[in-house]
Parts: structure tokens; C-alpha cells; sequence
């Protein structure tokens, strides 16, 4: 029987995973993507080396495309309180500019099949056959769907997933700026209702990128505003605004981030990424759990269907791939939702870094359980 033929949609690190590995091992596989490369998306841009070994196997190394080395985190709160922790795996610092770049060219140089600048409107899944339908172009089909589709997207919509439906109060901003600032630092900065990540990436560019609520913007009515009102009551971080050129003139942003726990199959669709659950942004591994799903799914995608595709080898492959994501990462997202608490308010911010600062052990064990061992 001939291998399945696989649609992905949504091209970023889980679908761009997933695409290599499982056009390397022949199968045939399209992936829908509704911008163009490169961009640029709201990010830290701060990757765990979980990741390395697994990257390298695919003979890919981020270090020879300039990523800077990172081993060491800071934390701040507004009143003026930081702990140091060395970060025992430690990670890289790329763009996604780059590093979504560099995936793509290694993909195609495997055979995917690209559809870019295409949104997909519709999956339907009828007698063992996903029908997919795409803006302007064509319906395709396909045996296998890998939905890689991000933190929210008309999919979500579409198969009426629960989250998608509960109002999320968080907003992402992302710029990159030319600073004065250790290379291998990256630093966390609280302020009221948010916190903002800065760490080195290529070149001369450092990434800076918060996350706060949309009631805080609504209150100051302006990005600026809400930066000059907000941020910068956390002095480490109002001297990095004052002191740092901003490379765009105007900041990447996102809303309604929902770290709501999600479902890894829905209609046989197979979910991959932040479309299977997102991990909050102050435990800096997103990406890491996203690249790891991935390479999951596509192991099991080739075992359970060695012999082609049937009702039976979908059904073993869905219940072994949630177990799987399951006993990955549910942990580290509970747990990841449970820090990110901590860090909601300026008084129990200020708590929580004056407690851990004197409590290396502590926080060494919260960065433990939030982030995976090399795969
Ligand atoms: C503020 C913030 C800061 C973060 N910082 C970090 C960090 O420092 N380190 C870290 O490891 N993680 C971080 N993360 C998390 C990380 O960005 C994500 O976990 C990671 O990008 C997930 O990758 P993904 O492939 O699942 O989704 P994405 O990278 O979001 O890719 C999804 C893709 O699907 C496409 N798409 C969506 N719908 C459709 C459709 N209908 N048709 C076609 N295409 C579609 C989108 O265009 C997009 O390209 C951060 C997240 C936020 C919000």
C-alpha cells in the first residue's frame, strides 16, 4: 500500500518539523502557509538546547547561522529586587526571521510542497478523507492532516474548539533593537499585569518582547503610552527603552494568547505545536515543545503507517500520539500556567523574585520542571 499523503497546515516550527521529517522518510507532504518567508512573528526569540541534538541529527546547526549562546537569566521586579540563576541547559538566541528560513530551505530541499501566501478556510474528514479548502485555490485532499496552525486560527473557529471561545486578557509585542546588554544573558523584567524578555540574537540585534494585558493598553489608549505608564516603573527596563535604538518603526503585536489546555486530536486532525497547547511565554520554551511535538508526531505518523493508512493504524496512531503529548509536556504546561501566576501582579512579583533570589535551589527546580532534557 502507498504511504499516506499528508497536508499540513500552518508553517511554522511545528509544521516546518513535521514537514521535513516526514518528506525525508518519502512521504508526500503539502504545507499550507498563509504568509510568505521570511517574517517576522511575536517571539522571544530564546530557544532552549533541548533542541540542539535533535536539530543537528536533521544537519541543522543555528550556532553557524550567528545565534548567540545564552547561559544565564535574570529576573527583575518593578520594586527593584532580581535573582540571577545559571541556566544549566542553557539555550541559543535567533530570529524567527532566520531560523523559520533555514527550515523552509531544508524542507523543500526534501521534496515538501509548498502552498504560501494561502489560507486554509476548512478541513471536513469523510470516509477516511480529509478535504481541505483554501482561499482562491482548488480543495485538496489528503489521508493525514497535521494541524500546526498556531496559538488561535480560523480552524480553531471552524472545529468549534472550546478555547477559542473563552476571551484570553493577554497582548504579545516584539521588537528587535540595538542595545548595550550581555550576550548571554537573557533577562526578565515584571511589571504590572506583564513581563518582557530581552536576550541577544544574530548580529548586532537583540530581541525584546513582553506580554501584558489588553486592559492595559485600553487604559493608556496607545502602545508608547502604555510603555512609558507601565514598563517603565521597572527601572531595568525603562533604561533599555531609554537606551536602545529601535530597529522598526513600529512593533510586531498579537492578541488573544490563550494558554487554556487544548486537545491534541480533534476530527483526526493530528495537532502539533501551540494548536495542541501553548506554554507560557516566562518559561521560554514554546518553541522547544513545539520542534519536540513535532518530532513525535512524525515518528509515529511513520510507524503506524509502514503498511499505509486504515481505520485501524489512524486509530492507533491518535491514542498513541496524545498519550505521548501527554506524558511530554502536559506537566511542563501546568506547571508553566501555575509560575506565569506568580507573576501577575507588582506586590506578588516583588514577592515571588525577593523569595526565589534568596532560594537558588527553588528556582533552579521551577526552570527544571518548566523545561525538557536534549530529545
Ligand atoms: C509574547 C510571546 C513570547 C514568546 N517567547 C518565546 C521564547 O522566547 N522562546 C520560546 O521557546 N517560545 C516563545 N514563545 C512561544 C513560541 O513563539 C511558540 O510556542 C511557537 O512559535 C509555536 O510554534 P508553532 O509552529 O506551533 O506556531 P507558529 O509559529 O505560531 O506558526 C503557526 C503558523 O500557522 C499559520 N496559520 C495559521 N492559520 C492558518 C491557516 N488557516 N492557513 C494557513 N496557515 C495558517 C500562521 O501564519 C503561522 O505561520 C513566545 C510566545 C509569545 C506569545
Amino acid at each position: 500500500m502507498a504511504k499516506p499523503n499528508i497536508v499540513i497546515i500552518g508553517g511554522g516550527l511545528a509544521g516546518l518539523i513535521n514537514a521535513i521529517v516526514l518528506s525525508k522518510a518519502g512521504f508526500e507532504v503539502t504545507l499550507i502557509e498563509r504568509k510568505k518567508y521570511p517574517f517576522n512573528r511575536v517571539c522571544g526569540e530564546y530557544v532552549s538546547n533541548e533542541v540542539l541534538p535533535f536539530l543537528n541529527g536533521l544537519g541543522i546547526n543555528p550556532l553557524i547561522m550567528g545565534a548567540a549562546e545564552i547561559n544565564t537569566l535574570k529576573v527583575t521586579s518593578v520594586n527593584g529586587n532580581s535573582l540571577n540563576q545559571k541556566l544549566d541547559l542553557g539555550g541559543f538566541g535567533l530570529s524567527r526571521f532566520k531560523l523559520d528560513e533555514l527550515l523552509y530551505q531544508k524542507a523543500l530541499a526534501y521534496g515538501t510542497k509548498f502552498i504560501l501566501e494561502t489560507r486554509v478556510h476548512d478541513v471536513t474528514f469523510k470516509n477516511e478523507k480529509f478535504y481541505i479548502a483554501l482561499a482562491d485555490k482548488q480543495p485538496l485532499q489528503a489521508d493525514l492532516v497535521i494541524g500546526s496552525f498556531g496559538k488561535r486560527s480560523n480552524i480553531d473557529q471552524k472545529l468549534n474548539r472550546k478555547f477559542f471561545y473563552q476571551r484570553s486578557p493577554y497582548l504579545g509585542v516584539k521588537y528587535h533593537i540595538k542595545t548595550q546588554f550581555p550576550n548571554n544573558l537573557i533577562q526578565l523584567d515584571n511589571f504590572e499585569g506583564g513581563y518582557c524578555g530581552i536576550s541577544k540574537i544574530e548580529d548586532d540585534l537583540y530581541c525584546l518582547c513582553y506580554l501584558t494585558k489588553n486592559s492595559q493598553l485600553k487604559k493608556h489608549g496607545s502602545i508608547p503610552e502604555m510603555e512609558k505608564m507601565v514598563l517603565h516603573k521597572n527601572a531595568h527596563l525603562k533604561h533599555i527603552f531609554l537606551n536602545s535604538d529601535f530597529v522598526w518603526q513600529k512593533p510586531e503585536t498579537i492578541n488573544e494568547i490563550s494558554f487554556e489546555p487544548k486537545t491534541t486530536i480533534e476530527n483526526h486532525i493530528l495537532m502539533s505545536g501551540d494548536s495542541a497547547g501553548m506554554i507560557t511565554p516566562l518559561c521560554g520554551n514554546g518553541m522547544a515543545i513545539a520542534i519536540h511535538s513535532a518530532s513525535l508526531l512524525s515518528q509515529c505518523i511513520i510507524k503506524h503507517t509502514a503498511a499505509g493508512i486504515t481505520q485501524i493504524s489512524r486509530g492507533n496512531l491518535e491514542k498513541e500520539y496524545t498519550q505521548l503529548w501527554q506524558q511530554n509536556f502536559g506537566n511542563r504546561l501546568f506547571v508553566g500556567r501555575s509560575i506565569q501566576r506568580l507573576f501577575g501582579s507588582n506586590t506578588v512579583s516583588n514577592l515571588a523574585v525577593g523569595l526565589l533570589g534568596n532560594l537558588p535551589s527553588v528556582s533552579g527546580y521551577l526552570i527544571g520542571k518548566t523545561h525538557g532534557k536534549g530529545f
